[in-house]
């Protein structure tokens, strides 16, 4: 269906009109105030459409709804289940979108949580996690015979208090904590808990790996991520050592070591640190420096006046600047009384942002090039910026 057609709208205003309004399509209503454009819009379609959505969850779910009106209509055919944004005004700061205004971002943050799979940032790549379920095969996978023994890292804050942690474990019945790589039972710990106790694990399970050992492993596996959600730990026995090895639940990119811990809504606000664009801080503006301000007199040499900076005449930076630029004229082959238009794109691109700048110089015997970072003079102005609003808060 590629319409939606309305027949007998009579709701407020509407004298019985029949309309039909293509789908997919960007759709204006216009008329005279009072003439019924709210009544179609908002208190008809917009009504109707709502109304279905709720009539089609459960009872459970329409008791926190506002039901709407059954509009004064005699069919609609072609809706689908509908949003309506309307016209508010006022209350307008920075942060403001139309999908935070409406409250749209509130659903849609949601619902990314619920249903995004979450890739690096930089390479792009998916990012996988490993559930208990990986755990177990991991370990089962192991030479039979193989010993294995359970930990769960315990939160930094609850190692601080041990008399509680103790307590709280002993109730839960483990039986072991290992502290700082040393395994202790509980009454032992107790006395012996060094004073900063750096590494305290639960001891989980000791078992050894057989088969038909699933059902018991998988049963620690999931005791272990119930006490520290996203990681567990082994010591197995290996050659008559014992080898750590740790199991993360936390989505990440094995190449790059990256990770992200359960996806929430507030990854994808914008007012979150989480989820803020770091340059912009979630404010969508960025402030740079405009390489055309720092221009001087163009018909004058680049270090005379060309470049007038963001320097007062005579101060120290101008001085500066004047023997900073001598190295980047030679590099371009340009006399020192060059003008601003006679440098190369590469020679802008390096006054105003910066890179590797070959001094002309000469070191020792065999002739190496020295070569100098320079900073560029819009990265300079930005950098200052930043530093004196820092200074300022
Ligand atoms: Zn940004």
């Amino acid at each position: 269906m590629d319409s939606i057609r309305i027949r007998g709208a009579r709701q407020h205003n509407l004298r019985g009109i029949d309309v039909e309004i293509p789908r997919g399509k960007l759709v204006v209503i216009t008329g005279p105030s009072g003439s019924g454009k709210s009544s179609l819009a908002f208190h008809t379609l917009f009504a109707e459409g709502q109304r279905r959505f709720v009539e089609s969850l459960s009872a459970y779910a329409r008791q926190f709804l506002d039901q709407l009106e059954k509009p004064d209509v005699d069919a609609i055919e072609g809706l689908s289940p509908a949003i309506a944004i309307e016209q508010r005004s006022g209350g307008l700061n920075p942060r403001s979108t139309v999908a935070t205004v409406t409250e749209i971002h509130e659903h849609l943050r949601v619902l990314w949580a619920a249903a995004g799979v979450p890739h690096d940032p930089t390479t792009g790549e998916k990012l996988e996690r490993m559930g208990a379920a990986d755990i177990v095969s991991a370990i089962s996978a192991m030479t039979e015979g193989t010993k294995v023994v359970l930990l769960a890292p315990v939160p930094e804050e609850e190692a601080r208090d041990p008399e509680r942690l103790i307590g709280d474990l002993r109730r839960q019945g483990f039986v072991r904590v290992r502290v700082d790589g040393e395994i202790l039972e509980l009454e032992e710990a107790a006395k012996s808990w060094p004073e900063m106790a750096k590494t305290v694990e639960v001891v989980v399970d000791r078992l050894v790996v057989r088969p038909g050992g699933e059902a018991r492993l998988a049963d620690s596996v999931e005791t272990a991520l119930r006490i520290c959600g996203t990681e567990a730990r082994a010591l197995i026995s290996e050659d008559d050592a014992w080898k750590e090895i740790s199991f993360q639940t936390s989505y990440r990119n094995a190449s790059t070591g990256f990770m992200i811990g359960e996806l929430s809504p507030r990854h994808f606000s914008f007012n979150s640190h989480l989820g803020a664009c770091p340059a912009c801080e979630g404010l969508g503006t960025e402030t740079f420096c405009d390489p055309t301000l720092l221009l001087g007199d163009e018909s004058l040499p680049l270090a005379k006046g060309g470049i007038k900076g963001w320097w007062k005449p005579k101060a120290q930076r101008e001085t500066a600047f004047a023997r900073e630029v001598i190295p980047i004229l030679r590099m371009c082959e340009l006399s020192e009384s060059a003008l601003f238009d006679e440098l190369p794109e590469k020679g802008k691109a390096l006054l105003f942002h910066g890179g590797e700048l070959d001094t002309g110089w000469r070191i020792g015997t065999e002739k190496k090039k020295q070569v100098k970072k320079y900073e560029g003079l819009c990265v300079e102005a930005e950098r200052k910026l930043r530093d004196a609003r820092s200074e300022a808060i």
